[in-house]
């Protein structure tokens, strides 16, 4: 039986950190081999937020720099399809199918949309912006995919996605696309170091899979704790504790981790060794990841390659897609009727010698 498949994907914004990997790429290195997997760099993704030339000048790097990221984490090209999106246009034609079998209060409704526009201090919600999710259900749909796996904040967009799928299979009477399930990480949503919400390059509070030891050193020796505890002799709050949060999700001794939070809870450990514990435990995870980054930047132009092989073979599965999706809708046969016709006519008119219409 052939594969399911699998589709997810970042916006080519920067470097990958640490909430990028546990909402989503680690699943994606697991699932490498279970599943066919596409791996869209969302260039166009981009626009709704970043449109400007400057913006745009930088896609090329960052996607080359997400793509050493996704090597270094354990991807391996050779099993999945790493692609970019704005190179595959069918996206575009899909996307606009997509956006007649969805309404506005229903995009409205989508929690992330105005967080989005939020941050990127927008005041009123750019048309593309509110069509993000359709984009994504597009991305999704294209290579027909069964399973996205993603962090919290994209839950909602795979629920969309769900909905399309059924519309359109409903609506045009074929099963052209699953309708997939969406896969959250071991951490849905990985706080920053500063203790907000959510992990986040724009914030400022991220970790960056690429950061050094030094620099993963500092990031962890200043980040925030329980901010009761003005002394290292007050019993602190394990839960919820940002530093905790990453031990528990980093650091593989059980046993260091459960001590620590004990004493920690009775006040019998300061903030330092918890800490200093946690970089060596951060650094003892990221050091095979800087490993295979240096490798394969030592290799001049293999990202390049491996995102032009892959965006070839996305083309493929796209047209074949949208070439099932238009014939269901019957919207291919407008054309094809058209053109059949008017080839048809051309063909006399050279047999009898004439010229073009109107002779
Ligand atoms: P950032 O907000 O740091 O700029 P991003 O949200 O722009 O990153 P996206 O390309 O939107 O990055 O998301 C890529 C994937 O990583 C999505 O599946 C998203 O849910 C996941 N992700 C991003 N940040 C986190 C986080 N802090 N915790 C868990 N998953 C995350
Ligand atoms: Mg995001």
């Amino acid at each position: 039986m052939a594969k399911k498949r699998i589709l997810t994907g970042d916006r080519p914004t920067g470097l990958l950190h640490l909430g990028h990997y546990v909402g989503s790429l680690a699943n994606r290195v697991r699932l490498q081999d279970e599943y066919e997997c596409f791996f869209i760099i969302a260039d166009l993704h981009t626009l709704t937020t970043k449109p400007s030339r400057e913006d745009i000048a930088c896609l090329a790097d960052n996607a080359r720099h997400m793509v050493l990221d996704y090597l270094a984490c354990g991807i391996d090209p050779a099993k999945s399809v790493i692609y970019l999106q704005s190179a595959v246009h069918e996206v575009c034609e899909l996307d606009l199918i997509f956006e007649m079998l969805v309404t506005v209060p229903r995009l409205n409704r989508v929690p992330s949309i105005k967080e989005m526009a939020r941050s990127a201090n927008l005041s009123e919600l750019p048309f593309g912006l509110l069509g993000y999710p359709v984009l994504q259900a597009a991305d999704i749909l294209l290579p027909r995919a069964h399973l996205v796996p993603v962090g919290k904040d994209n839950e909602s967009h795979v629920e969309l996605t769900r909905e399309i799928a059924r519309r359109f299979n409903s609506m045009y009477g074929a099963e052209i696309f699953p309708v997939p399930d969406v896969m959250l990480g071991e951490v849905p949503t990985l706080v920053g170091t500063d203790g907000a919400a959510k992990m986040s390059k724009s914030l400022g509070n991220a970790i960056m899979l690429c950061d050094d030891a030094k620099t993963v050193e500092k990031k962890v020796m200043s980040m925030y704790t329980d901010p009761n505890r003005v002394r290292s002799d007050i019993p602190g709050r394990v839960k919820g504790n940002p530093v905790f949060i990453y031990h528990d999700s980093f650091n593989p001794d059980r046993d260091e981790v459960d001590d620590l939070k004990s004493r920690y809870a009775k006040g019998k450990v300061g903030d330092v060794e918890v800490k200093q514990k946690l970089a060596k435990a951060l650094n003892a995870f990221l050091e095979p990841l800087r490993e295979r980054r240096a490798a394969y930047e030592g290799r001049r132009g293999y990202v390049d390659e491996i995102i032009y092989d892959g965006t070839q073979i996305m083309r493929a599965e796209a047209r074949k897609t949208l070439e099932a999706a238009t014939k269901a809708m019957g919207l291919s046969a407008v054309w094809n009727r058209i053109s059949r016709k008017a080839e048809e006519t051309k063909k006399k008119q050279a047999a009898a010698g004439g010229g073009g219409s109107g002779e």
